[in-house]
């Protein structure tokens, strides 16, 4: 998992390089690096750290107008400065910028070692500058010693690379994103379209198996044999901005604040409240009719979001699991022509949602990802994607996406069983409205939220838990993910009937509980928190202001009257805002949090 930036044109590449770092960094920051090509040679900056630390340590610029840059996450080899990337053979004739796990390194490596290639690092990257250089040694011309190298490559990667000399770039994907960008004269490669996004809004996106050429003259898209393949240009609709950080001061925060407009462009043109119906028109009338159960694979906030479609779909009565994609391959229910597994992955590129997605369809299963990410691996394999529009999330904590994903989950839940039944399911009526006016609701929490004196409050804890019931459970689970994940301290999110059976045992006058009330069996959740409240746990009631867990609890974040369906979303932005203000008071890098990054593109 890792960001690649490549870049041909005119005047120097150094500028666009580094930038298109800047904006990658939400995908790997562990290390940075860079090669421009300087005319007469391959000038290599690389570094462990962050990208600001490679900027500063570049202290004579490189020239050049064409060059690669990657900013890493490592899969091979700790972070050290020789561990970055790009990788290049010993002479610097050729340098080469990976995404993703060559498997059959070690092979390969001992093979170029006994052929006189010495190695510098521990990575398997490191393995395909020397490949490329080994054909070019057996008098190949640049171009066919890329894909010769590239042909005995196993494993996922994006690739870029160029050879010393050559105003080229080459390039190659299978399994990892890779995308053109193109502007009168000038071309980009990237991982993601925010790296260069201040130069274009022109794209073509690269499908697994494609080599890409480029050059001053354009683009030439083949596959691994050579042949030419047809990849249309598209126009991308973020603009630079969306991918900045605002006024706000963390991308996190930001987003947070984002998903009144979020939400709005996920149900536009999706529910028709006047007609008492779903109108997702992504999918043809009755698509749904035979599905007899659905499985949802997911990873981290996604399966979060994939147990909220899941108990949406057996609330609706359809039979519904949901699992965590790396454990699907061991773990997976039975599927026959009927099953429909639907993937959420917020990137698309998700590797752990990906095998699992792939094994359901070599068992017959229809398949449906729910992502972020049009062109995504995710959106193209499965028969069906449905997007969730939430723009670029940038954030390695996710929020605006969560939203969204949940939001849209509860309307395919609706559609399926609509379809199933032949008629619409008798509650979508009052549901409707009260979708509709999510974002509003929304928008209420954000401008009321004592969020942040609650987690002034609560700052000294030693631990941090979150108990819902019914659609409140993935909420609560979704609450202590984020808690931990940007402030480093212990939290965790149970069913609500669960703290008696056993985590009630960790309850104390430092262990605050956010009890989470959506209307489902509230007065049972009410007692569980008052359990916990007997044994001196504060506990901080998320409902809205007439509820009766207000007299109850110790503090208060309220969220408008909403159906069951919904009360839970809101409760979430409530905890979302706790963490942020929590992982703030702390001084955590909430925007990058320790060891972890945004696209988990290995398995
Ligand atoms: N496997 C390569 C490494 O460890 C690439 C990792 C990445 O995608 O950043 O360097």
């Amino acid at each position: 998992m890792c960001g690649i930036i490549g870049r041909v044109g005119d005047g120097n590449a150094l500028e666009p390089l580094l930038t298109g770092l800047e904006n990658l960094e939400y995908r790997g920051y562990d290390s940075a690096g860079v090669a421009v090509q300087n005319g007469s040679g391959i000038n290599v900056e690389k570094r462990s750290g962050k990208v600001e630390e490679l900027k500063s340590s570049i202290g004579e610029p490189l020239q050049g107008e064409v060059g690669i840059g990657h900013t890493r996450w490592s899969t091979h080899g700790p972070p050290t400065d020789a561990n970055a990337h790009p990788h290049t053979d010993e002479s610097e004739d050729v340098a080469v910028v990976h995404n993703g796990i060559i498997e059959n390194y070690t092979e390969l490596r001992e093979r170029l070692a006994a052929n006189g290639y010495e190695f510098t690092s521990d990575t398997d990257t490191e393995v395909i500058p020397h490949l490329v250089q080994y054909y070019l040694d057996a008098g190949y011309d640049s171009e066919p010693a890329f894909r010769q190298a590239i042909d005995e490559l196993e494993g996922s990667y994006a690739v870029t690379a160029m050879v010393s000399g050559e105003h080229v770039l080459y390039a190659a994907r299978r399994g990892s994103p890779l995308v053109v960008g193109m502007e009168d004269g000038e071309y980009f490669l990237a991982s993601d379209v925010p790296a260069f996004l201040e130069y274009t809004d022109s794209v073509i996106y690269l499908e697994d198996g494609d080599v890409v050429v480029v050059d001053e003259d354009g683009v030439e898209f083949t596959d691994l044999e050579g042949d030419p393949v047809v990849r249309e240009p598209e126009t991308v609709e973020w603009d630079p901005e969306q991918a900045g950080k605002g006024t706000y001061d963390h991308f996190m925060l930001k987003e947070i604040h984002e998903q009144p407009t979020s939400l709005s462009q996920a149900i536009e043109g999706r529910i028709d409240p006047a007609g008492g119906r779903i109108a997702l028109a992504d999918f043809e009338p009755g698509t749904f009719a035979d599905v007899d159960s659905v499985q949802f694979v997911a990873c981290g906030t996604s399966y979060h979001a994939a147990l909220y479609g899941s108990l949406a779909l057996n609330q609706a009565g359809v039979q519904s699991t949901a699992l965590l994609a790396n454990e699907y391959s061991v773990s997976a229910p039975p599927i026959d022509d009927d099953t429909l597994v639907i993937a959420v992955t917020q990137s698309g590129e998700t590797a752990d949602t990906l095998t699992a997605l792939r094994r359901a369809a070599r068992e017959g299963a229809a398949t449906l990802t729910l992502t972020n990410v049009v062109g995504s691996t995710a959106a193209r394999e499965a028969d069906d994607a449905l997007f969730i529009r939430a723009g670029p999330e940038i954030g390695v904590a996710a929020t605006k996406t969560f939203s969204s994903q949940a939001v849209m989950l509860t309307l395919l839940a609706q559609r399926i069983a609509a379809d199933l039944r032949g008629e619409p399911p008798a509650d979508l009526e009052a549901l409707l409205p009260e979708l509709e006016s999510m974002p509003a609701a929304i928008d209420d929490v954000l401008a009321g939220s004592a969020a942040k004196t609650v987690a002034r409050r609560y700052s000294d804890s030693e631990a941090y838990f979150f108990i819902g019931r019914g659609l409140g459970y993935p909420v609560a689970l979704e609450g202590a993910l984020k808690f931990k994940e940007i402030t480093y301290e212990h939290a965790e999110g149970f069913a609500s009937g669960e703290l008696k059976h056993g985590p009630l045992a960790l309850v104390t006058p430092e262990t605050p509980v956010f009890a989470i009330f959506t209307g489902q069996e509230d007065e049972k959740t009410l007692k569980n928190a008052e359990e916990a409240q007997t044994r001196g746990a504060p506990v901080i009631a998320v409902c809205p202001d007439d509820h009766p867990a207000v007299e109850v609890a110790d503090d208060h974040l309220p969220i408008p009257d909403t159906e069951p369906d919904l009360a839970g979303l809101l409760a979430n932005v409530q905890l979302q805002l706790v963490s942020y203000h929590a992982a703030d008071l702390l001084g955590r890098p909430i925007d990058k949090p320790r060891n972890l990054a945004k696209s988990v593109t290995v398995e």
